[in-house]
């Protein structure tokens, strides 16, 4: 039996992850735990989130005799007790996938992708739970059917990527205080097992960012490409007693929002790849944003979007700043606004050349209007053409990605291509 479960809890307590975690106890007694449980991000712009767009699914072999009935009505109970419906936005859905035809294996394989790269509607999946005879609750507005069934239908067919997080969780009675945890255990955690683990901290902002800093449920995370790797992570860790703590298996980290995709495509709240030149130099806005103009590289006639580097990026915004146009360049980022927020750029090819005015006497000669030419204003010499100069340029071809504290749970760092 696969169990999906989503939309369980508020800004002020709880988390899905949580949720889960306290259910994998108590379904252990009714069977065994498959594989690890996965832990999915949908689509990061869907505005009904809460914090990350978590959805959960957890995959059970039931034991001999066990009674499914009986599995379902503890899953379903454990929502009702523990998810917060007192918010409004916490719409629950649980749903229980126990048999599977190729068809509706196929139908779900496109569901739960577009769930992490797309805007879907509640009945959409209210209709295929139907057709396939899916066993499924939904509370309230059951939008958080929309998750349980991608996440579920991500258990069944596989994940092309994936990688691991270690989530520990916290006494009750210690939820909404400050989180007590050693920092030099885990810069030394991060030091013993990175490149394995990643997002621990952030050297270069020099902060730890591993742990959140609501009031849910969550002491930390520690990503990483092995469970091997997380465990030894979390074993060096100082802090506060732990609850408990789950590795699960997930989407995080591996690029699956992303589409490629020409520029005169482009929807908001989607995800992209996005090849094209710099249209104009990067301009800095208030609030300290950088962006510049991304047009198609010809294709498309000169279809254009702005790029951004927000304030949060912080050091990521001096390779922005150094683009100039004509540098080819590939983005990688969601849409909002009409505007593509960059996760990572990379650099194809840097303009080295320029048309200038005419230098003259030390200075540049000034335009005497259009198709007129130059004028030294010193001298009053006068030449009919620009020049080709070359540029000094300060930034190199190549990858470049905002740093892990502005990173993006799905977003594939850097670091997991080496
Ligand atoms: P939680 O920890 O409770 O899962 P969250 O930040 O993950 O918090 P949710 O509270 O689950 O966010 O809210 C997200 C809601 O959006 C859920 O009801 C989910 O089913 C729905 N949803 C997720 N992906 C999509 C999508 N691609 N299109 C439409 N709705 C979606």
């Amino acid at each position: 039996m696969i169990i999906g479960i989503d939309d369980t809890d508020s800004k002020e307590s709880m988390c899905t992850t949580y949720l889960a975690a306290v259910l994998i106890e108590k379904l252990k007694e009714h069977g065994r735990i498959n594989d690890y449980p996965l832990l999915i991000r949908l689509n990061p712009n869907i505005i009904y989130k809460t914090r990350g767009n978590a959805a959960l699914a957890i995959s059970l072999d039931l034991e001999r005799g066990e009674d499914a009935k009986v599995v379902k009505e503890l899953v379903i109970d454990t929502v009702r007790n523990m998810a917060v419906f007192s918010e409004e936005n916490t719409n629950p859905g649980v749903v229980f996938i126990e048999e599977a035809t190729e068809k509706m294996r196929a139908e779900l394989a496109i569901f739960s992708i577009r769930a992490v790269q797309d805007v879907l509607e509640i009945e959409e999946a209210v209709e295929i739970l139907r057709r396939h005879n899916i066993s499924h609750k939904g509370f309230k507005n059951k939008r958080g059917l929309i998750g349980a069934l991608a996440a579920s239908g991500l258990a069944l067919c596989g994940l092309p990527d994936f990688t691991y997080e270690l989530i520990a969780y916290r006494e009750k009675e210690r939820w909404g205080t400050l989180r007590d945890i050693n920092e030099e255990s885990v810069y030394a955690a991060d030091a013993a097992t990175r490149p394995d683990t990643w997002d621990t901290v952030d050297h270069e902002n020099k902060r730890v960012v591993f742990a959140p800093h609501s009031p849910d449920p969550i002491l930390f995370g520690i990503r990483g490409n092995s469970e091997n790797a997380v465990r030894r992570a979390f074993s060096m860790i100082k802090s506060e007693p732990v609850e408990r703590y789950v590795v699960y298996k997930t989407n995080q980290n591996t690029d699956m929002h992303l589409m490629p995709a020409e520029i005169n495509e482009v929807l908001d709240n989607r995800s992209y790849i996005l090849n094209g030149k710099v249209k104009s130099a990067p301009k800095i806005i208030s609030g300290g944003h950088v962006i510049f103009e991304l047009e198609d590289d010809g294709k498309d006639n000169g279809a254009v979007i702005e790029c951004a580097a927000f304030e949060p990026t912080k050091g990521f915004r001096r390779i922005i700043r150094e683009l100039r146009p004509q540098d080819e360049v590939t983005v990688f980022g969601s849409v909002k606004d009409k505007t593509l927020n960059i996760e990572k750029i990379n650099i194809n090819s840097l303009n080295i050349h320029e048309l200038r005015n005419p230098l003259c006497c030390g200075k540049r000669m000034k335009s005497k209007g259009i198709g007129q030419g130059y004028r030294c204003e010193k001298c009053g010499s006068v030449k009919k053409e620009q020049v080709l100069e070359t540029l000094e340029r300060n930034i190199s071809q190549g990858f470049y990605e905002v740093p892990p504290s502005a990173r993006r749970h799905l977003s594939k760092p850097l670091i997991r291509y080496q």
